[in-house]
């Protein structure tokens, strides 16, 4: 931990450009946990950096006892970065005690993460903050995310930061001590159930303003013959390499007498909350088309939410963004055919006549799926 409090109960933060210099000249006098009032001692050697840790071992349940050095190196950054222009608390103490953010600068509690935690604690401690009046803001520190071609692959775990924006659609901010800038990848659309498309800017930390306003990218577009081309490969792969007569999908698919390779071009179009289901957007588009009666936007929501409790579909769990929901992503959908007057498509007639049709389709409506999908 980087703050303990000294024998007259002021608080001692080590962090700044003299960090070392004070832990040194602190190192003989008595400092104690402020969580748990026991001593702590100042750690500070030639390679590590300067930190406080209980003297024996204790049972106090700070957060603080197994910070890796990039954890430390980041919350000092994070900590100098949000002082230069606000009131910020190192590790502050919140009056329930049961959690200490990395830092506290008015109602905004920072969360430098590097490990993996699991999506029910992530959720509990985003809740208990909401409850508490705190505004969370999670800032991922673990490894870089992985890219392939022009594509991003979000783990689970990464999935968990994503915040939604109007200008800025699905959004991640992660921070590295190391090179001292933060990224952020915004405009981030699923293309398949682990590709993404997203922009991405990397922004100095002392140039990235606090709180950090989102709207950074402006001139924006993506093209609609990618969501095709991988949709595609997708459906070969599924096909090739697992066991497609089990996989719901597919089996819905042919036992309605459909080729899904032949399925036509509404289904499984990108849509702006999309993101919410952590399928392919042609799985749960399918589901809309094959289960509906009226067609009805509250009727879709219905559908989406009852393939997955029958474990057809799966949720993405975004704590941050919790007004994007599966339903929204049906409901989004239900109003994008209606705009594009697509009530039901018809099926291509042979591979080499479907790419065609897409080819097609995406002259007559690419401009309007796109713009839908960011304001
Ligand atoms: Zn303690």
């Amino acid at each position: 931990m980087l703050a303990a409090v000294d024998i007259n109960g002021s608080s001692v933060v080590l962090a700044g450009t003299d960090a070392k210099q004070t832990a040194l000249s602190l190192k003989k006098t008595p400092h104690f946990c402020p969580q748990c009032g026991c001593p702590v001692v100042i750690k500070a050697g030639d390679v590590n950096i300067p930190h406080f840790a209980h003297e024996t071992y204790s049972s106090c349940d700070s957060f603080s006892e197994h910070e890796s050095p990039r954890h430390l190196a980041a919350k000092i950054d994070l900590f100098n970065w949000i002082t230069r222009t606000h009131d910020a608390v190192m590790e502050a103490r919140l009056p329930n005690g049961s959690q200490r953010p990395d830092i506290l600068s008015g109602t905004i509690a920072v969360e430098y993460q590097c490990s993996t935690i699991s999506a029910s604690l992530f959720r509990e401690r985003t809740k208990k903050y909401r409850v508490g009046g705190l505004n969370p803001f999670w800032i991922y520190g673990g490894p870089s995310i992985e890219r392939k071609g022009r594509y991003v692959k979000l783990t689970p775990f990464q999935r968990l930061f994503l915040r939604y924006h109007a200008q800025l659609g699905f959004y991640f901010i992660s921070y590295c001590p190391d090179l001292k800038f933060f990224t952020i990848y915004g405009r981030i659309i699923p293309v398949t159930i682990s590709l993404c498309l997203a922009v991405r800017l990397d922004v100095k930390v002392e140039d990235m303003p606090f709180p950090p306003s989102a709207v950074f990218l402006t001139e924006f577009t993506y093209p609609l013959a990618p969501f095709f081309d991988e949709k595609r490969k997708w459906i070969d792969q599924s096909l090739n390499y697992s066991n497609a007569r089990n996989h719901p999908f597919f089996r819905t698919v042919y036992e309605s007498g459909r080729n899904p390779h032949l399925l036509s071009e509404e289904i499984g179009l990108p849509v702006r909350s999309g993101m919410a289901i952590r399928n392919h957007a042609a799985e749960w588009q399918f589901y809309i088309a094959y289960d509906r009666k009226n067609g009805s936007a509250k009727e879709a929501a219905n559908i989406v939410r009852r393939r997955i409790q029958k474990g057809h579909l799966k949720e993405t769990i975004m704590p941050l963004a919790p007004m994007m929901t599966p339903e929204q992503a049906a409901e989004d959908y239900v109003a994008l055919l209606k705009e594009i007057k697509i009530k039901r498509g018809i099926d291509s007639q042979s591979r080499g006549g479907k790419i065609r049709r897409e080819e097609e389709f995406c002259l007559l409506h690419e401009k309007r799926i796109i713009d839908r999908l960011i304001f």
